[in-house]
C-alpha cells in the first residue's frame, strides 16, 4: 500500500501529521518532536538542516552595497493549480515564466506561503511572505520572496484562498481560474540577495535567495483566512556564519 488514506491521516489527531507517501520523505513539524531544532535528526536525508553553514531563512543585518543587477520578472498568466501539502499552500506554476538576473535566466516552477515571514530585516519580522521558486537548466535554484503586511487586500491571493483545499490532500487544478504571480510584485524590485537553503527538510543549500525590500499588503481578514487552515511555519532564522549578505540600490 503505497499511501496512507486521508482518513487514517485525520484520525491521528494531530494537525502537525499530513498524508505522505509511506515511502516518502519523513513527516517534519514547526514545534514539538519533529519541529525545526530536529529536522536534521528526523532523518539522513535531512542531516544538513542541522549540519549546513549557508541556512535560510535570516535575519537581514548590515547587508552590503553593491551595482546588482536588477530582476527582470516576465511572469504571465497560468490556470491555478494549488496542493495543500499540511504545511503550507503551494501553488505550482505552469512553463513559461521566468525571470533574468545578469543574463542567468530562471523558470518559475511554484510558489507558497509562509506565516509570519520567515525572513527577518534588522530583527523585524512581517505577517506573511511569499516565497517563488525558480529554477535554472543547470537545476540550481533561485528563490524570490516578496514580504506582505497588512493593509489593502489582494486580489490574486483573493482568487487563490477562495480554492484553498481545507484539509491537505493531492494537487488539484481550479476550473477556469487564471492566477499570476506578477501581481504579487511591488513597484520597486530591489533586493537583498545571498546564498541560503531550503528552508523545509531537506534544507538543500546552493539556493540563491533574492528577498525584495518592498513589502506588499494582505487585509487582516486574508492574512486571518490563511491562519484558519495553517498553523505558523515560519522556520526560525539561522546563523549567517562567513556570508555576506549584499543590497542592490533602488531601481
Ligand atoms: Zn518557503
Amino acid at each position: 500500500m503505497n499511501h496512507i488514506s486521508l482518513a487514517t491521516v485525520l484520525s491521528l489527531g494531530t494537525t502537525f501529521v499530513f498524508a505522505q507517501n509511506a515511502s516518502g520523505p519523513p513527516a517534519f513539524a514547526y514545534k514539538g518532536a519533529d519541529g525545526p531544532a530536529h529536522w536534521g535528526d528526523l532523518s539522513p536525508e535531512y542531516a544538513v538542516c542541522r549540519t549546513g553553514k549557508q541556512q535560510s531563512p535570516i535575519d537581514i543585518r548590515n547587508p552590503r552595497n553593491a551595482p546588482l543587477p536588477p530582476i527582470r520578472f516576465d511572469y504571465k498568466p497560468v490556470p491555478l493549480t494549488l496542493i495543500n501539502n499540511g504545511h503550507t499552500l503551494e501553488v505550482n506554476y505552469a512553463a513559461g515564466s521566468t525571470i533574468n538576473v545578469g543574463g542567468e535566466q530562471y523558470k518559475l516552477r511554484r510558489f507558497h506561503f509562509h506565516r509570519p515571514s520567515e525572513e527577518r530585516i534588522d530583527g523585524r519580522f512581517f505577517d506573511m511572505v511569499v516565497h517563488l521558486v525558480h529554477t535554472n537548466d543547470r537545476g540550481e535554484i533561485a528563490v524570490v520572496a516578496i514580504l506582505m503586511e497588512k493593509g489593502a487586500a489582494n486580489t490574486s491571493i483573493q482568487k487563490i484562498w477562495s480554492a484553498i483545499p481545507k484539509t491537505p490532500g493531492q494537487e488539484r487544478q481550479v476550473p477556469g481560474v487564471q492566477v499570476s504571480a506578477s501581481d504579487f510584485l511591488p513597484p520597486d524590485s530591489s533586493y537583498y540577495t545571498y546564498k541560503g537553503s531550503l528552508t523545509t527538510p531537506p534544507c538543500t543549500e546552493g539556493v540563491t535567495w533574492f528577498l525584495l525590500k518592498t513589502p506588499i499588503t494582505a487585509s487582516a481578514e486574508q492574512i486571518r483566512a490563511f491562519a484558519a487552515i495553517f498553523s505558523p511555519n515560519a522556520r526560525p532564522v539561522q546563523p549567517l556564519g562567513a556570508r555576506i549578505v549584499q543590497s542592490q540600490a533602488s531601481n
